[in-house]
């Protein structure tokens, strides 16, 4: 009888996993196998691209990759696991509760926001962190241009000053006078726990991040808590008031629930964590991938960043390691040496590094083109070849 291995999301992890496993069933003769993918929609949503406007267009239809390479596509929003007995219930496309067995599960459910505890921020903040939720913050943005002028309507507050807050804050500038036209000041201010800007990161790279926010008048408020948001703006813990229409919450992100499910460890962010073939550890016959993934990507210490950049990688891998397991050939051992930052910066351009310190390899307009081909070519699905989308799928194949 054929097994059946179950893959849960069709992100980048998900998405690359099916891929991958059916290559590797493919080259061993692909008879033993079915491939399902249950997830709530049929395409890739493009979350690294959520700070850009039309937020609409950034998803890639994946009906066509999965048709070419037969993996059955399941539309639903998984509920829970039972591994015992091997099923997963999902809400089906009608909404009702439908059930699928499984031999092997791959949990490639993702990320998503935190809940935000500060007092207003339920009701008054906006995030990227979806596609639904970032178009409502994109279609309140251009609904600003229909409101009075006042300094709360002209300034946008983005909480927090990581790499999401970053790309945002220094987007916006520009988006903001295409929206108000070019004669009308406007502020982006980004509120930060942390004493310097861009604290987590190598001095080098720091560098870059402040010559940039000075260079288009990004403001930072440093050594910053949010206390309160209410519908006039945001109130800082040194009792200071930003007057703002438009705050966004760009900090914490979390695995996403499934994880759970799962009687086994997580970290800090709920991310469950795998051995060196990208299997829960300590739970038989189901992987994790992506961002509910905990993997060491080296030997000297390094893990997988909740990143499209690691998403894919591990994707490849957790699915030639179920599939591997299926067939009983030998798995690869998820290896991931290479890490490179490649940082938007808005009009002034972008930041490219190399290395887990972070060395600058380019600035400007240079990284600019390849921040560009990253995130409008390199990370979007394959070709809906089966050569093309099996070379690609490769877990040894070159990727960054
Ligand atoms: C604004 C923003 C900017 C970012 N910028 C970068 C960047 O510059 N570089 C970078 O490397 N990374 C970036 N990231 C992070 C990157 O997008 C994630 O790390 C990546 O998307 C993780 O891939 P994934 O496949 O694990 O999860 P996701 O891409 O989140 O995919 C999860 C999948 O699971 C599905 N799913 C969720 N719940 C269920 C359920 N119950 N049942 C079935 N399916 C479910 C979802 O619909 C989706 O298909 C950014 C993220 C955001 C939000």
């Amino acid at each position: 009888m054929k097994k059946h291995i179950m893959i849960l999301g069709s992100g980048f992890a998900g998405m690359w996993a099916a891929v991958s496993a059916a290559r590797l069933a493919y080259i061993n003769g692909g008879d033993d196998i079915n491939i399902s993918v249950l997830a709530p929609h049929p395409e890739l949503r493009v979350r690294p691209r959520f700070y850009e406007n039309n937020v609409a267009s950034l998803v890639s239809p994946l009906a066509p990759l999965f048709t070419a390479l037969n993996i059955h596509f399941i539309q639903g929003n998984a509920k829970r696991i039972d591994n015992k007995t091997k099923n997963v219930w999902y809400s089906d496309a009608e909404g009702q509760l439908a059930s699928a067995s499984y031999d092997r599960l791959v949990l490639a459910t993702g990320s998503n926001a935190r809940q935000v505890t500060v007092p207003g921020a339920d009701q008054y903040t906006f995030n990227i962190d979806q596609l639904e939720s970032a178009h409502v913050f994109e279609k309140h943005l251009t609904g600003l241009a229909n409101q009075t002028p006042t300094p709360a309507r002209n300034t946008v507050v983005v909480c927090g000053g990581g790499f999401t807050g970053i790309e945002l804050a220094t987007e916006l500038p520009s988006r903001l006078r295409e929206l108000f036209g070019t004669e009308t000041k406007t502020r982006v201010i980004v509120v930060e726990r942390g004493d310097v800007i861009g604290g987590r990161y190598s001095e080098a790279l720091r560098d870059v991040i402040e010559q940039a926010s000075r260079e288009i008048g990004i403001e930072w408020r440093l050594q910053a808590d949010i206390t309160a948001i209410d519908a006039t703006g945001v109130t800082l813990s040194d009792g200071s008031h930003i007057a703002s229409s438009t705050v966004v919450w760009t900090a914490g992100v979390q695995a996403n629930a499934l994880t759970e499910q799962f009687a086994a460890e997580r970290d800090s962010v709920g991310r469950l964590y795998v051995d060196e073939n990208l299997q829960i550890r300590g739970v038989s016959d189901v992987f994790a991938t992506g961002d509910v993934a905990h993997a060491a990507t080296d030997d000297v210490g390094n893990t997988a960043l909740m990143s499209c950049q690691h998403a894919i990688q591990l994707g490849k891998f957790a699915g030639n390691n179920v599939a591997a397991s299926i067939l009983g050939l030998p798995p690869i051992p998820y290896r991931q040496v290479n890490y490179v930052t490649c940082l938007d910066l808005g009009s002034w351009g972008a930041v490219f590094t190399e290395g887990w310190d972070q060395k600058v390899q380019s600035v400007r307009e240079e990284a600019k083109k390849i921040k560009i081909a990253i995130t409008n070519e390199l990370i979007y699905p394959p070709r809906a070849e089966r050569e093309i989308a099996f070379a690609a799928a490769d877990p040894l194949a070159k990727f960054v």
